[in-house]
């Protein structure tokens, strides 16, 4: 029997790790592993797979991202200093690497989604979200959510793809490049732009051209709590009923739990329960299952651990 969800942990994911302080580093994701092994349910262990990190390739890195930005993140990954974007996104020595990691294990998992080998996976280093086609930002190198649509619209012809994403900031780069495409259905509950990095993600933002409506934000004030999520994610949900799709992508954000050191949302990671378990029920619902989770961010390492305890046990879960 398949197994429900494959989770991708290796050290070529951890090599995505900023250095001097910075608070996009390995600890996150190896503290989430860590917590996984000592204490994830027993009976619910049969339902995973653990699978190693893949290195994408530059054509397939090339779905989303302009060949002129591939070029200069291998050049400023030899060179090994400085910063890809304005100063959030440092280079560092084995950068490009690091983010074809990044990019081929969530492409992997698509892949055997699409195939048929799991119904579900997760990389909890992947959702990337700020980076945009041509240019690094926030954190985020290469966009592997927007590798990942760029893929499954490809491969699947005529049915959309749903991304989803609750990281307490705003998902822009997706947005902004999937924002005339009516095949990509966009939901994305974050902290309100006037108070946050990247300063985007209003109501009225609900795509352009042929893509009007299929793009929803909700920012939510800072301070707000689980039950203010709870009701954006039934807003969600709503919004989601009346389109037909694949399969759905969750960008899993940790940095909205209170306590996060760069955002000022109050969750707890009874948030990540709630939007796992609805999401999934609309999935089982109306594509046979099918969904692909990635980290995002989170810089509280005891709240990236629970989140993301949260989001993998639900999704190991039929
Ligand atoms: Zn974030």
């Amino acid at each position: 029997m398949k197994r429900l969800l494959a989770l991708t942990y290796g050290d070529e994911l951890l090599l995505y790790s900023f250095p001097g302080g910075h608070p996009m580093s390995r600890r996150r994701v190896e503290s989430f592993y860590k917590r996984f092994l000592e204490s994830f349910p027993t009976q619910l262990l049969d339902n995973i797979e653990v699978i190693a990190p893949v290195r994408a390739v530059d054509e397939e890195v090339a779905l989303f991202h302009d060949e002129n930005y591939i070029e200069y993140v291998k050049k400023m990954s030899e060179i090994g200093r400085g910063y890809l974007d304005y100063g959030d996104t440092p280079a560092f020595r084995g950068c490009y690497d690091a983010s074809l990691y990044v990019v081929g294990t969530s492409l992997k998992l698509a892949k055997s989604i699409i195939a048929g080998e799991y119904l579900r996976g997760f990389n909890p280093m992947g959702g990337l979200h700020h980076a945009m086609r041509e240019r690094a930002s926030g954190f985020c190198i290469f966009n592997d959510a927007g590798v990942v649509i760029e893929y499954v619209l490809n491969v699947i012809q005529g049915s959309n793809v749903v991304y989803v994403d609750i990281d307490a900031h705003h998902g822009d780069g997706v947005y902004y490049e999937f924002e005339d495409n009516p095949r990509v259905i966009f939901a994305d509950i974050h902290q309100d732009g006037r108070t946050l990095y990247p300063g985007t993600g209003f109501e009225h933002e609900r795509g352009k051209g042929a893509a009007v409506g299929t793009k929803l934000n909700i920012p939510l004030p800072p301070g707000a709590g689980d039950e203010e999520f709870k009701r954006a994610v039934d807003r969600v949900i709503e919004f989601l009923r009346e389109r037909e799709f694949y399969i759905i992508l969750i960008q899993a954000g940790a940095d909205g739990l209170a306590g996060d050191p760069i955002t000022a949302l109050e969750y707890s990671e009874l948030a990540h329960r709630y939007a796992v378990t609805e999401l999934k029920k609309l999935a089982n619902e109306r594509c046979e299952g099918r969904m692909l989770a990635m980290g995002g961010g989170g810089y509280n390492v005891d709240n990236i651990t629970r989140a993301w305890m949260e989001v993998v046990r639900v999704m190991a879960e039929r």
